[in-house]
């Protein structure tokens, strides 16, 4: 049961489903993207038309799929929510087109694992809004065009450089979200305490805002242990040494790395001398999927520079030799 994912586990869907702002105001941190947004949102409103297409992108968990619902909302339209590996076909995607409604919001996430001849339908669907459908086959065969409501398509993408040069430039507005800091974290914690009617102090709040990693997804996942463990150990209040002695137990460090992260840099340390080592012989040497490790680990640890992404692969830096008390070797 990992602290640390890239996808959503069983018990996440009911609290964050409960936890999720629905409007710009309630969205905590992000300032630059919230700004650029609600000025669109809004010129979009008073002419009464579709918002432009929005790419989202930045590591699982920073907030994209609630960020589309409060579009929608704010827009005052519906929200339809799929994902690109879902979409098989290119008639999977034209049933979802059609069936939308004017200036609805079309959320895609993981946009770039949408097959080709899917992306194919999206480019006019983006562009002019219409489907092109071949009818019979051989010379018979012609090409009919069918209207689409217009819409606003969200897509949403932790590797904003996979997406094809087409695709990203039919998005009018692009923006990357980035890691929150402690403080914003701390307040996207006591919100959710008090949703979730748990009582908590600031300095409980800021220690798990500390240890999760810039991501309110951990946030909240930390938060639901600790109170678990508050209720069955202590009297149901947050308090600071409950928060600590809790998330201790989870084996969350004081930076919010787990287990896998100290494998991960031991082993550039012991096995390759520091590195740089590739990727691919990296993720092998520790067992983790390679998506895993570039998606939801990496990102982390170069953010607070403990690692560094060359040509040639991996390297330690004395950051992460420092915090796992190795002795720094010359570099
Ligand atoms: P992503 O789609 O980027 O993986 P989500 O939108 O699913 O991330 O966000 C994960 C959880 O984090 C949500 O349930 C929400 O409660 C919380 N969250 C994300 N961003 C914010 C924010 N800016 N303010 C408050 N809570 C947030």
């Amino acid at each position: 049961n990992r602290i640390i994912t890239s996808t959503m586990q069983m018990d996440d869907v009911e609290i964050e489903n409960n936890l999720r702002p629905k409007t710009l105001d309630e969205y905590l941190g992000q300032e630059k993207s919230k700004e650029q947004l609600s000025i669109f949102i809004e010129a979009a409103r008073s002419r009464n038309e579709q918002l432009d297409h929005v790419l989202l992108y930045g590591p699982p968990g920073l907030g994209k799929t609630t960020l589309a619902g409060i579009i929608a909302n704010e827009m005052g339209v519906n929200l339809r929510i799929t994902s690109g590996p879902a979409i098989e076909k290119a008639g999977d995607l034209a049933a979802i087109l059609t069936n939308l409604e004017e200036n609805d919001v079309l959320f895609i996430d993981e946009i770039h694992r949408i097959n080709r001849s899917v992306e194919e339908v999206l480019y006019p669907a983006m562009e002019d809004f219409c489907l092109d459908i071949i009818i019979g086959k051989g010379p018979s065969a012609r090409s009919i065009r069918l209207d689409l409501p217009k819409f606003t398509l969200i897509g949403a993408t932790t590797r904003p450089g996979m997406l094809t040069n087409p695709l990203r430039d039919r998005f009018g507005v692009i923006c990357k979200l980035d890691y929150y800091t402690n403080d914003e974290l701390a307040q996207i914690v006591k919100r959710s305490s008090g949703l979730l009617g748990a009582g908590i102090d600031d300095k409980s709040a800021a220690e798990i805002a500390r240890r999760s990693r810039g991501t309110p997804r951990i946030a909240n996942r930390l938060l639901k242990r600790v109170r678990d463990y508050a209720q069955v150990r202590a009297n149901g209040d947050i308090t600071e040494d409950v928060a600590k002695d809790a998330l201790e137990l989870l084996g969350v460090d004081s930076l919010g790395l787990d287990y896998v992260d100290e494998t991960l840099l031991k082993t550039i340390i012991e096995k390759f001398g520091g590195g740089p080592v590739g990727l691919d012989t990296l993720a092998a040497s520790i067992g983790e999927d390679r998506n895993t490790i570039e998606d939801v680990y990496e990102p982390y640890l170069i953010q607070l520079g403990f690692i560094n992404r060359g040509a040639r692969g991996r390297m330690a830096m004395p950051k992460a030799y420092k915090h796992l008390n190795y002795p720094i070797g010359e570099e």
